[in-house]
């Protein structure tokens, strides 16, 4: 991607749909939400010397979703487990600029715990260690689906498709349903890409009779983490990039597209010429004047879910080296816990402490009950061995935080939704980008967002087409409403 410094012009749209005439001094930009999409996009403004543009921000504290906490007990949280991974230079380069040599380096350990053992992640390509049954299930179901290449319309018929009945049964339809709280009939498949490993028979027979275990798939093998003050330490180290043009405790209620402004709960208003929303899309266009019915409707058909993040802290050391673990069976809350104390020294009080960060999901379809959530995410701990029963006495601390909206899940109907959505929003001079802005997983990760909010300023300054995100359900779809 190239970044050459703004010019004025005219920017093109990515789909080549519509043209924005610009000002020779440049348009007035407002951005909503100082999470990494929006910093991003004010980190580059500034870089490029632009300084018509405002970033509103509801809460008192920049990082949305990739903020961290730290509690009175000296323990810090991050919301779910993330992992920085990058696919871009310019991110790379940023994160180098914001971390300096301050920052831990890890391989990744990930494990799998079903039928009371560990089992390396990828499950897919480490079945040997699993009871003789599910293994002959596993196997012969992937050899029965290889052969009969089965169609598939959505995620649940692709995993049966591409995994067989063993795996998909064992695994693949338990643990998603536990990650996305929605059963995978209502998904895509759309979202896989590098996401999910696909398995084939000779790997899962070297695996079996070898004995050969596969435990290094995928982009995030190896990662870094700051040393203090946990992911939310790159955000906030962006903050002092955007600072003159923050306004935090800002939050946006309504927007006239028609005379292109902005109105925040403090009575301000805040003219534009474009506007880059980081908002939920269906909150976005919640809060939008004159909608039309079918942008409305498109919205309401978009699926998501929440999380309660619980954080545990002990007073012991962690004695064990694991990064993080899956739990695909529905006998613990949790889908995923991470070792948090493993990342850094300082995400404990004492270095001799363990955090461990626990991930439950929540949605109409799989609700979880707020008030005895961090006690039975102790009881599973417990019950999965990454606790003993004489740890409840060491628990120094706990922590909860519960996001409504923490996966924009890949339903059936979101690409055409999506298709009707942004075409219109476009014809306003809005761009929604990001995890919730987009509504695309597969570019919700830090780095697709915190280049979203880069590459929409070089759009629409420098004419330069966006890359990271992808005009999904558009071509399909023609050119949405008109
Ligand atoms: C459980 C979990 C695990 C994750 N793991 C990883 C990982 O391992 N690796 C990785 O790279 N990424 C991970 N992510 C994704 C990462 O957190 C997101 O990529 C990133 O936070 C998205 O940034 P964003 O700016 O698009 O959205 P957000 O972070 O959601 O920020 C949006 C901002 O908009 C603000 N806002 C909303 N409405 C309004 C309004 N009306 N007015 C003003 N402001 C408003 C919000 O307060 C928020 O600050 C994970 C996310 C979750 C939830």
């Amino acid at each position: 991607m190239g970044h050459s410094r703004a010019g004025g012009g005219r920017a093109v749209d990515p789909a080549g749909l519509d043209t924005m005439p610009l000002s020779s001094d440049g348009p007035t930009i407002v951005i909503v939400g100082a999470g990494p999409t929006g910093l991003g996009a004010g980190y580059r403004l500034q870089e490029l010397g632009h300084d018509d543009w405002a970033l509103l921000e509801a809460n008192d504290y920049v990082g949305g979703l990739a903020t961290s906490f730290t509690d009175e007990a000296g323990f810090t949280y991050d919301i779910g487990g993330h992992v920085m991974f990058s696919h871009y230079e310019y991110y790379d380069e940023l994160v180098d600029k914001l971390m300096g040599g301050d920052y831990t380096e890890l391989q990744r350990e990930a494990w799998v715990w079903m039928e009371d053992r560990f089992i390396p992640y990828p499950f897919q390509n480490n079945i040997r260690d699993l009871e003789p049954e599910t293994v002959f299930a596993c196997v012969n179901g992937l050899i029965r689906a290889q052969q009969e290449k089965r169609p598939f319309s959505n995620f649940e018929e692709w995993v049966h498709a591409v995994f067989g009945e063993g795996i998909a049964q064992h695994f693949m339809i338990p643990y998603n349903f536990k990650v996305w709280a929605t059963p995978a009939e209502l998904m895509n498949e759309i979202w896989i890409g590098e996401r999910v490993s696909v398995v084939d028979v000779e790997t899962i027979l070297r695996n079996v009779i070898l004995g050969e275990d596969q435990v290094s798939w995928g982009p995030n093998n190896s990662f870094r983490y700051p040393l203090r003050g946990g992911t939310g330490f790159l955000y906030e180290g962006l903050r002092r990039y955007v600072e003159h043009n923050l306004h935090l405790k800002t939050s946006v209620v309504s927007i006239d597209p028609a005379a292109k402004v902005v109105h925040t709960d403090d009575g301000r208003s805040w003219p534009y010429d474009v506007l880059l929303s980081t908002m939920p899309l269906n909150r976005l266009v919640g809060c939008l004047q004159g909608v039309p019915e079918p942008v409305r409707r498109a919205a309401g058909d978009l699926v998501w879910s929440g999380s309660h993040i619980v954080g545990v802290g002990i007073d012991r050391p962690a004695n064990s080296s694991k990064n993080w673990i899956y739990f695909p069976e529905p006998d613990v809350p949790f889908y995923r816990v991470t070792y948090l104390s493993n990342y850094s020294p300082y995400m404990t009080a004492r270095p001799d402490q363990t955090l461990l960060l626990t991930e439950t999901s929540r949605s109409e379809f799989k609700p979880e009950d707020e008030g005895t959530i961090v006690e039975r995410v102790i009881d599973g701990l417990v019950a999965t061995g990454l606790m003993e029963d004489c740890d409840r006495s060491r628990v120094v601390t706990t922590w909860r935080c519960s996001p409504d909206m923490t996966y924009p899940v890949p339903s059936v109907g979101r690409d055409a939704a999506l298709g009707t959505i942004q075409p219109w929003l476009r014809e306003q001079h809005i761009w929604s980008r990001g995890r919730f802005g987009a509504w695309l997983y597969e570019i919700g990760n830090m780095d697709h967002s915190t280049m979203q909010g880069v590459e929409f300023v070089d759009h629409v300054l420098a004419g330069e087409p966006e890359q990271v995100w992808i005009p999904r359900g558009e071509r399909a779809q023609g050119a949405g409403v008109r």
